[in-house]
């Protein structure tokens, strides 16, 4: 099994870098990727960070022979615009952090997966930060083509229940498979750490013919 988000106390999770890594390595997981909040948040992982945070997870996958990859997620800002630190991540995350609007939440979303480069769509129409007005069937559509056309994987998170189910159909039906997942448990805390078993079961069901975001 894989988790591909975990937070640490890079940004604003409990865990160590080891705490993390020992843990993964406990449960049984192949890969575990770190993944902290971007320079929009005052504690986010600068430059400075991501480098310091590199030597530990070299120097912890090592020690307890597990594959750690170093990433990173980003919040989707007005115009779609997410900020990155200079430095060469495994994986970039991007998705929504604020309460918006169903008009301004697609607008960001599908503006972020036209211009920007990056590896995964976090947790979209999470319960947390989903539209406000509810969802609109042409605009998920529109989504979906981009994720194919722009070879974006999409994220199926534990913590959010996200995707929810119906938007999970919807690609199945019309994508059959040519969308790239992956799937994170989103933990800030060491307990959550490989909390995936949803993601996989939703994988299995509406993502089968789908490839996995990394190449394993
Ligand atoms: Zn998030
Ligand atoms: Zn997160």
């Amino acid at each position: 099994m894989y988790d591909l988000h975990v937070h640490s106390s890079y940004s604003d999770g409990d865990a160590s870098v080891e705490q993390i890594v020992k843990k993964a390595k406990e449960v049984g997981l192949k890969v575990v990727a770190i993944v902290d909040h971007s320079i929009e948040h005052r504690f986010g992982l600068n430059e400075r960070k991501a480098r310091k945070r590199q030597e530990e997870i070299d120097k912890f996958a090592s020690k307890y022979d597990i594959e750690v990859l170093s990433g990173i997620e980003c919040g989707i800002k007005a115009d779609g615009e997410i900020v990155l630190p200079k430095f060469k991540f495994d994986l970039v995350l991007a998705s929504i952090h604020d309460f918006l609007y169903a008009e301004e939440y697609y607008h960001r979303i599908v503006e972020c997966l036209k211009y920007n480069d990056f590896d995964i769509l976090a947790h979209l129409h999470s319960t947390m930060f989903g539209s406000l007005n509810g969802r609109n069937l042409e605009r998920d559509l529109e989504i979906i083509d981009l994720l194919v056309d722009r070879d974006v994987a999409l994220e199926v998170n534990t913590a959010h229940s996200a995707p929810p189910i119906d938007f999970l159909e919807l690609l199945d039906m019309n994508v059959k498979g040519r969308v790239r997942y992956s799937i994170g448990s989103d933990s800030h805390s060491i307990k959550r750490i490989g909390d995936v078993s949803w993601g996989f079961e939703v994988a299995r069901k509406y993502l089968k013919n789908g490839r996995f975001v990394l190449e394993l």
